[in-house]
């Protein structure tokens, strides 16, 4: 069994001592159960991943002594992911699917049949590092304050100059017309929207996932019309959300990302 992996936010440098706060302490000594000098694995989202050793123990508290870097720094293609807020354990299950799936940053984003009223951001980061922890990830994704996608859209090309969208439609053309027109309508089966991306265009993308309401047609009308955003269908079914995150995601890292 590998040793468990823990993030922290200090500098990892050999022979360095890392303090461990009440949370660290609680899983590496009661959940983890180690003792003194067992081993620990760590990264701080800079400097790859180190070892470690168990040095003081306490109820509360603990030290850590870093040992030497055993991987290098590594940070995954530039891919972002907005999407609604939904139902809070599916929203947990986003959070958690999409650092696995490798996104760089998690942008919640109210829409117009977006349910939920707010989003516990710091409880989302959390998830985020304990999913970063057990994928072995050597970084954890932003987590960013829920904002409305009417701003976040407004902003774009200021906040996100070169971020293509990539625009899940669950239907397309006017009000609500059933998915079977989407192909019909321009609305590209995702893995022909992604390969047809000119290798020069494949900078940094973002992922759009609507609620379970889907989108409002004024939203899909001014997502259609801006040059930024690729519309795609993930097929002729309705997913979740959460599914349609771990389809998309999956996609565009075999075309765009580091599946390839
Ligand atoms: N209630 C809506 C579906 C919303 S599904 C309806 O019945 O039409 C939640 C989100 O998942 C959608 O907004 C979209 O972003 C994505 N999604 C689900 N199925 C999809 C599909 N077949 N193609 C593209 N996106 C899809």
């Amino acid at each position: 069994m590998a040793s468990p992996r823990l993030f922290v936010a200090a500098d990892l440098t050999a022979g360095a001592r890392v303090e461990l706060d009440a949370a660290q302490a609680n899983y590496l000594f009661n959940v983890m159960r180690l003792k003194p000098s067992d081993p620990v694995r760590l990264f701080n989202g800079r400097a790859g991943e180190w070892t470690a050793t168990v040095g003081e123990v306490a109820r509360k508290s603990g030290v850590l002594q870093v040992g030497e870097r055993t991987r290098d720094h590594y940070v995954p293609p530039d891919l972002h992911v907005l999407f609604a807020p939904v139902k809070k354990s599916r929203t947990d299950y986003i959070v958690e699917k999409a650092t696995e799936l490798g996104a760089t940053a998690l942008r919640p984003v109210f829409t117009r049949r977006t349910v939920a009223e707010r989003v516990k951001t710091e409880r989302l980061r959390a998830v985020a590092v304990e999913a970063a922890e057990q994928t072995e990830r050597l970084d954890v994704p932003d987590i960013a304050e829920a904002q409305p996608l009417a701003r976040v859209l407004e902003g774009w090309t200021r906040t996100d100059p070169g971020r293509s969208i990539l625009f899940l439609d669950e239907a397309a053309g006017g009000a609500d017309t059933p998915w079977r027109e989407a192909a019909a309508s321009g609305a590209a089966p995702v893995l022909r929207a992604l390969f047809a991306v000119p290798e020069t265009e494949a900078g940094g993308w973002a992922i759009l996932v609507g609620p379970e309401g889907g989108f409002a047609p004024d939203e899909r009308e001014r997502l259609r019309t801006a040059t930024f955003v690729t519309c795609a269908s993930l097929g002729p079914r309705i997913l979740r959300a959460d599914t349609a995150v771990v389809a998309a995601l999956t996609a565009w890292q075999s075309v765009l990302g580091d599946w390839r």
